[in-house]
């Protein structure tokens, strides 16, 4: 609280960068891509790294509603709830082009909910180091679990197949529930900020908005999300593409549409 005007008005806590130095086996959560110098850093320190952006604890989505309105990004919801069960010793967070304004907002609640270190970063990292698993023959769900978890090391990705040719394609941000990757062909090819953070560039926006227009695509944002807007226009201009938004999970009648585009497309779904 400070005075202002005879008031006392409400101010937030500041931290400092500074008041941070990693040590070896901190629990530390990340949100979204931090920078590789953030990364290798936690690498070669030994920090343990939680990606707070993934489901890590079974706990009800509500108890974030005193925190975050309901109707929100559902990532940011996720990232909530992991921070209020987790004992973590400090967070990263991105919040800048790389990520969006919904996390930096998120970082704020963060630094007020917890006493321990929210250090914000922009990952405006330009070096790409490929996107090997996008396009290699796997199942989309596995795929993606590899993609998710590389961004904790400062590595490129080394697929054992070599690219596939795509059948359907797969554009947009890691889903909160990866039970929809299920319904894809394991020769879907992904496109969208799934293939910047494989390539360790979250913030290159013309990578992010390549498509291929031979191969149906599904062009998927989380609800509530500014990307719907890039995914809503993308699917437009692409031959046979279908926008899509799911929320914190996908819906029996979701799950069918994904199936009846592919299906209508001539999609089909070979065993791995
Ligand atoms: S899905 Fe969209 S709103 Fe949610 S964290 Fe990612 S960029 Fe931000």
């Amino acid at each position: 609280m400070k005075v202002e005007n005879g008031n006392m008005v409400n101010t937030l806590k500041q931290q400092k960068k500074s008041e941070y130095t990693i040590k070896p086996g901190d629990k530390v959560g990340i949100v979204g891509v931090p920078p590789l110098s953030v990364i290798s850093k936690l690498s070669e320190t030994g920090a343990v790294i939680f990606d707070l952006d993934e489901p890590r604890v079974k706990a009800d989505m509500e108890l974030t509603s005193n925190y975050l309105p309901r109707v929100y990004c559902a990532i940011l919801r996720t990232v909530v709830l992991n921070a209020l069960h987790l004992e973590l010793d400090a967070v990263f967070i991105d919040v800048g082009p790389g990520k969006c304004d919904c996390a930096f907002h998120v970082s704020t609640v963060l630094q007020d909910m917890l006493n321990i270190p929210i250090i914000r970063t922009r990952n405006e990292d330009k070096k790409g180091f490929g996107y090997p698993l996008c396009r290699t023959k796997m199942s989309l769900f596995e795929k993606m679990q590899q993609i998710t978890k590389g961004v904790q090391n400062p590595f490129p990705s080394s697929p054992d197949s070599p690219p596939c040719t795509p059948t359907a394609g797969f554009w947009g941000v890691p889903p909160r529930d990866f039970s929809l990757l299920n319904l894809f062909p394991c020769t879907t090819h992904i496109y969208g900020w799934t293939r910047c953070m494989e390539n360790k560039t979250p913030a290159d926006t013309d990578l992010e908005a390549v498509f291929n227009p031979h191969v149906p695509t599904i062009f998927f944002a989380q609800s509530f999300c500014a990307k719907t807007a890039l995914a809503k226009f993308l699917a437009a201009k692409h031959p046979k593409g279908l926008y899509l938004d799911v929320d914190v999970t996908c819906s029996s009648s979701t799950g069918a549409k994904i199936q009846a585009f592919l299906e209508l497309n001539g999609v089909p779904h070979a065993p791995c």
